[in-house]
């Protein structure tokens, strides 16, 4: 590739341009009357920054974390472009994971909706081919895939990328991170050298940056940092030897008692060697990590959203993406390189109108890494001792909810009101006794408050869901 060029760090202060309106974008009435259909009065951060760059054709490097809004900043430009006469691929959006790529297909579709006739599919693992080839053949404007199965079209050639304008790189950090950087330059390779490439990422690594310069031409940079409101996120510092690290997980939260923490390691081998430590004292942990199925990955995420598991512990790759509601807890188990991780990772707690903890633990050879976040944040580190923490001789705290599994899911036709209905009609439960229900394709998950879980499970075993008796078990944390 030789249109390389280095990034010109021109863009507007995303923070002044927050807040706008969408009427001030080259955009059709169409599309305006969409986005005030769907709620979307004023711009993000991220959207009032890339927007502009990104109608006026230019190349975009974008980095902002998950929920700010990055879909429509790169959704809206491809699809203004597109020629809804042509029934030929116009716009590829990449993504790192089949459930990250189903969820920017959706919410393209959404934005999409200002004009009729306009075919978004979505091309990931997991299913055959076969449906997939017939959809293309069929015509379609805009393909949102994972660089795996893309890379199988390609290769077998049933998806022809010569009509192709824009090239979106979502996620871009995390594709990289699970070692999609040769799939990716070989699929921009097959795209026309005259088209717009627009590149999301939560982070900005230097991989990040030569990948941009491999294929980008002349790209605008929006970087948005990230600003917490420290009021609510409390931060404390430990200093702790090496050695005594994963003891001072257990020693912190048995003192701070969160209800739901996130612990993050920078290595697995750390992670697995906590999540013992944990296990091993009664807390309820899981661990997400890279080698995990999806289904088992699908099942740690439930859990801990739904509270019954305490303790999440992750390395930041396998925490990408990842957004809890509540959070009381984030702890850095060990200190991260870069500071802008940092700020990453305790950003996750705090959140709405809550409160958070955020706890570091720093060995010596940790604080010239503590002081480039320090010099970041713009303040000093609050340092406190372990010693002055009540851990003592108390128990490890227990998740107020278990997760009951139910056999069936939307295959079945079960949704969330139907397993609501079971609980609390025939079963007895109150409302308030009820979590969290998440319904899968095969499974239904349900949080049950953990003093009633096995009565729960005999009557709803005894009972019925949907008019048909369903095979119930407690899932073991
Ligand atoms: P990201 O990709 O950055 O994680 P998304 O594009 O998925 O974020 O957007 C997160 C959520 O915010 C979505 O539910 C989306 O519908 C909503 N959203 C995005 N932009 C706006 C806006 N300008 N106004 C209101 N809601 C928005
Ligand atoms: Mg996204």
């Amino acid at each position: 590739m030789t249109d390389t060029d280095t990034p010109t760090p021109a863009s507007p202060s995303a923070a002044d341009a927050a807040g706008r309106s969408f009427n001030e974008l080259p955009l059709s009435p169409a599309m305006k009357a969409n986005l005030e259909q769907l709620g979307y009065l004023t711009m993000t951060p991220i959207q009032a920054a890339s927007l502009p760059i990104a109608l006026a054709g230019q190349d975009l490097i974008a980095q902002a974390k998950t929920g700010s809004g990055k879909t429509a900043a790169f959704g809206l430009p491809l699809l203004t472009r597109l020629n809804p006469r042509h029934f030929g691929v116009q716009a590829m959006v990449l993504c790192p994971t089949r459930e990250l790529a189903e969820q920017v297909t959706q919410e393209m579709r959404r934005l999409a909706r200002f004009q009729d006739n306009i075919k978004i599919i979505s091309l990931v693992g997991g299913t055959t081919m076969r449906p997939q080839r017939a959809s293309l053949e069929h015509g379609a404007h805009v393909v949102v895939g994972t660089p795996g199965r893309i890379m199988d079209h390609l290769e077998r050639g049933s998806l022809n990328l010569e009509g192709l304008n824009t090239l979106v790189l979502d996620e871009a950090d995390r594709m990289l991170d699970m070692g999609f950087h040769d799939d990716i330059v070989f699929i921009a390779k097959q795209c026309p050298k005259e088209r717009q490439t627009l590149l999301f990422s939560a982070t900005y690594p230097d991989a990040i940056v030569r990948l941009a310069r491999q294929f980008l031409r002349k790209p605008q940079e929006v970087k948005l940092l990230e600003r917490h409101d420290s009021a609510k996120i409390r931060q404390r510092f430990y200093e702790v030897k090496h050695e005594e690290r994963l003891q001072a997980v257990a020693i912190l939260l048995k003192h701070y008692r969160p209800v739901s923490t996130l612990a993050f390691c920078n290595t697995k081998q750390q992670c697995r060697d906590l999540l013992d430590v944990l296990r091993a004292q009664g807390f309820q942990a899981l661990t997400l990590n890279g080698d995990l199925e999806q289904r088992e990955r699908d099942q740690v995420l439930i859990q801990f959203a739904n509270r019954s598991c305490s303790v999440l512990v992750a390395t930041d790759v396998a925490a990408r993406g990842l957004d809890i509601e509540q959070l009381e807890a984030v702890i850095n188990v060990d200190v991260t390189q870069e500071p802008e991780v940092h700020i990453h990772r305790i950003g996750r707690t705090g959140r709405a109108d809550e409160e958070g903890w955020a706890f570091s633990l720093c060995s010596p050879s940790d604080m010239r890494r503590v002081a480039a976040i320090a010099q970041i944040m713009g303040s000093e580190p609050e340092w406190h001792g372990l010693g002055a923490l009540q851990s003592g001789n108390q128990a490890a705290l227990v998740p107020p909810m278990v997760t009951l599994q139910i056999l069936g899911g939307r295959k079945d036709k079960i949704r969330p009101g139907d397993v609501l209905g079971a609980l609390t009609g025939e079963a007895g439960l109150t409302r308030e006794q009820v979590g969290k229900i998440t319904v899968t394709d095969q499974t239904t998950y349900v949080a049950i408050t953990r003093n009633i879980a096995r009565e729960a499970v005999r009557r709803l075993s005894e009972g019925k869901v949907k008019g048909k008796s369903v095979k119930v078990r407690v899932l073991a944390g």
